[in-house]
C-alpha cells in the first residue's frame, strides 16, 4: 500500500486539496488498477493523464510506455497481458473504429460504470456499447488528418477524468450517454444513448 509521504503531497498536492480527493481519495488512486487497450494518440493521452494522477498500476500496450516518466516511481507499468490476472478496476479502450472498439470491447468483463471506450470521435462509458451509443446519435464522421489527433486528446482528456471520477466515486459520470467532438466545426455533443444490444441489456 502507498502511503502519502512529504514527496508525495508535494507531488499530488493540486489534487489533495480538492475536497472531493483528498489524502484518502488520492491513496485510492495509488491503490487502483486500471487497463488501458489499444494504442496512438488517445490511449497516450489516457495513460500520461492517470500515470499524472497518481493511479498506481496501468496496464497497457508497449507503445503507450513511453508517455510516462521513468521517474514516476508510484506508477507499475504492467504489459496488458496481465490486465486479467490482475483485476482491474476500470479499463479504457481505444480504436480506430467503432466495430473495432465494440470487438475489443466485447473481451473485457467489467462492472458497469468502470469500462470506458473511445473510437471514431465518440466516446462513452459501457454501457452503452460504441455500436449502441452511435447508431443514436449523430455525432463527428471524417476529420482531417491534422485535427484528428487534438479530437483524439480532447476526448482522451474527458475519459481519463472519467476513470478517475469512477475510482473515487465523485461526479455525475458519463454513463448512458455518448460524447462526440467534432473539432472541423468545434462542436461537443452528449446525447443520451437509447439503443441497447443484447450485451448492453444483459
Ligand atoms: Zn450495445
Amino acid at each position: 500500500m502507498v502511503r502519502l509521504d512529504d514527496e508525495r503531497i508535494e507531488r499530488y498536492s493540486r489534487q489533495i486539496i480538492l475536497q472531493e480527493v483528498g489524502a484518502r481519495g488520492q491513496e485510492r488512486l495509488f491503490a487502483a488498477r486500471v487497463a488501458v487497450v489499444g494504442a496512438g494518440a488517445a490511449a497516450e493521452r489516457v495513460v500520461a493523464y492517470l500515470a499524472a494522477a497518481g493511479i498506481g498500476w496501468i496496464a497497457v500496450e508497449p507503445a503507450s510506455r513511453a508517455v510516462v516518466d521513468p521517474d514516476q516511481r508510484d506508477v507499475a507499468l504492467a504489459p496488458l497481458g496481465d490486465a486479467a490476472s490482475a483485476g482491474c478496476d476500470a479499463a479504457v479502450v481505444v480504436a480506430a473504429t467503432v466495430a473495432a472498439a465494440a470487438e475489443a470491447l466485447a473481451s473485457w468483463q467489467p462492472r458497469a460504470g468502470s469500462l470506458f471506450w473511445i473510437a471514431g470521435g465518440w466516446a462513452g462509458a459501457w454501457p452503452p456499447c460504441p455500436r449502441c451509443a452511435v447508431s443514436t446519435t449523430a455525432g463527428s464522421d471524417e476529420v482531417g488528418s491534422l485535427l484528428a489527433p487534438l479530437r483524439e486528446g480532447v476526448l482522451a482528456t474527458v475519459i481519463a477524468t472519467e476513470v478517475v471520477k469512477a475510482l473515487l466515486a465523485i461526479g455525475a459520470p458519463l454513463a448512458g450517454r455518448v460524447l462526440a467532438y467534432d473539432p472541423a466545426t468545434a462542436t461537443v455533443a452528449a446525447e443520451t444513448a437509447t439503443a441497447r444490444c443484447a450485451r448492453c441489456t444483459g
